[in-house]
């Protein structure tokens, strides 16, 4: 039976809690003393629910405490102090290692401490079936599923905040694996980049992305802007423009149809390298946006020098923002600072109608997530272009 170890230094309040728990039918002991506390903790305690604030030892020293010991269990945070105390101690614990599940802010009612508990006492088999099995990819294996094109592009609309019209599409790339069936980009995309193969693999995503722009032109479905996720290795390539523009014209597709996604990250890694490239991208007319952003820490400074005409919040914030303070002024900020650099803000990972309608509230421009839609195969993404009505 899962164990459950609380340390509070109000005893009342700790009972309580502890009540709380053996009612959901699990085994709890409670304490006000961090001694005890250390002595009962064993590696066998599922759950630790921890109070910040403590007289003789602080909540900071007990996650230290439990670091040294390589304490596996999942923690809960509890404080009476603030929010933005909790979220630091939460990021802290991450650092030190730790296996933080959950935070509360003093008081809290008793149904949100039993949602957290229950949360991460789902059994682990649950969770790990929605996970992604890691794959080993081989060399090989890559660069023959390359050349024999083996990828397939799901799409995922992005909608306009205000008028709701469908104005991009992002293309995101799947590996239909002759044994494994279809693979996440997660599972081989890292691979690919460490191989330096990710440039030839972005080429068979480009022409899949042109004749699926040329399929919507058939069925005379109005042309949305192609997003493309492109790694910072096809911004060294100094002739990436000119090809990608020739194409482009063979296919009679304009290049402001054409989106480029390039990672925070990956462009404050490679900036100096990046910008002739993205530059010209830019001058001939194709659009550029910074993916993820709100991960790899852009002062403004960079983020002035790239060329790009669109910024994406990374979803982590997009999820997180209703609970976490830290998070809502991460969206918020971003999206004022990409509009004083004249870039349009899309939030992406937007799942629920409270997520838009705060988006919309603080004027982000475009949401993208699954509460609009999942990434959606060809012939699926057609059909919901044909039937969507904004509401
Ligand atoms: P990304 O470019 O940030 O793409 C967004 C990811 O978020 C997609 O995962 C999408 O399925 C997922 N997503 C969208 N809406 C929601 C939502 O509401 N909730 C949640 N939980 N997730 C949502 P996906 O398709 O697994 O792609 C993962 C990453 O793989 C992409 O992140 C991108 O970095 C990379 N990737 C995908 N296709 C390509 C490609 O053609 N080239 C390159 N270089 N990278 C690619
Ligand atoms: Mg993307
Ligand atoms: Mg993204």
């Amino acid at each position: 039976m899962p164990k459950v170890l609380i340390i509070d230094y109000d005893i009342d309040l700790g009972e309580f809690v502890s009540q709380a728990i053996e009612d959901m039918g699990l085994e709890c002991s409670v304490t006000t003393s961090a001694k005890e506390f250390l002595d009962s903790a064993s590696p066998d305690t599922t759950l630790i629910i921890l109070d910040l604030l403590m007289p003789n030892v602080d909540g900071v020293e007990l996650l230290r405490m439990l670091a040294k010991r390589r304490c596996a269990a999942g923690i809960i945070l509890m404080s009476g102090i603030g929010a933005r105390v909790i979220e630091t101690a939460v990021e802290l614990a991450a650092t030190l290692g730790l296996n933080i599940v959950g935070s509360l802010q003093k008081p809290f009612r008793l149904a949100e401490l039993q949602e957290v508990v229950r949360k991460h006492l789902v059994p682990a088999a649950a969770v790990a079936s929605n996970s992604h099995p890691a794959i080993a990819v081989s060399e090989e294996d890559l660069r023959g599923a390359i050349e024999r094109d083996e990828f397939v592009l799901h799409f995922q609309p992005q909608v306009d905040m205000v008028s709701q019209a469908v104005t991009g599409m992002e293309a995101l790339v799947r590996w239909q694996h002759p044994s494994l069936g279809l693979v996440s980009p997660d599972s081989f995309i890292p691979r690919a980049e460490e191989l330096r193969l990710i440039h030839a693999l972005t080429w068979c995503v480009i022409r899949r992305g042109i004749s699926m722009l040329q399929r919507f032109a058939t069925e005379e479905l109005p042309a949305p802007v192609l997003s493309i996720n492109i790694s910072t290795q096809s911004l060294q390539s100094l002739t990436f423009p000119d090809e990608l523009l020739m194409l482009l014209s063979c296919y009679n597709i304009q290049p402001s149809q054409i989106m480029l996604e390039i990672t925070e990250t990956g462009l404050l890694d490679k900036l100096a390298s990046s910008l002739d490239v993205l530059t010209r991208l830019r001058l001939k007319g194709i659009l550029l946006s910074i993916d993820d952003f709100g991960t790899g820490y852009a002062m403004m400074q960079q983020l002035k020098r790239i060329p790009a005409t669109e910024l994406k919040i990374d979803r982590s914030f997009v999820s997180q923002m209703l609970e976490s303070y830290g998070d809502r002024i991460m969206v918020q900020k971003t999206i004022e600072m990409g509009h004083e650099l004249g870039m349009n803000v899309v939030a992406e990972g937007v799942e629920t109608v409270e997520q838009l309608e705060f988006l919309r509230a603080n004027y982000c421009d475009v949401a993208q997530g699954y509460l609009i839609s999942r990434p959606l195969p060809e012939d699926d993404v057609t059909r919901w272009l044909h039937q969507y009505r904004p509401a």
